[in-house]
């Protein structure tokens, strides 16, 4: 977590492109490119990071 810039507390919503605190109306954006699982200490859990697809397959694209 991170701490809030304003408050003595950890964000209350905090996510991949940022974090926000509504209490005190802070809103960090992170800089640079996105996580990703390759930027995650993986081999010790099974969780992964589902991104919603948007679009029609392309599998199902008849050839
Ligand atoms: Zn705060």
């Amino acid at each position: 977590m991170t701490r809030c810039a304003k408050g003595n507390h950890d964000f209350p919503v905090e996510d991949e492109h940022g974090a926000r605190c509504d209490i005190h109306g802070v809103t960090l954006v992170w800089h640079g490119p996105p996580i990703t699982e390759d930027n995650l200490p993986g081999d010790d859990g099974p969780s992964r990071i589902a991104r919603p697809t948007l679009g029609p397959a392309p599998s199902q694209r008849p050839h």
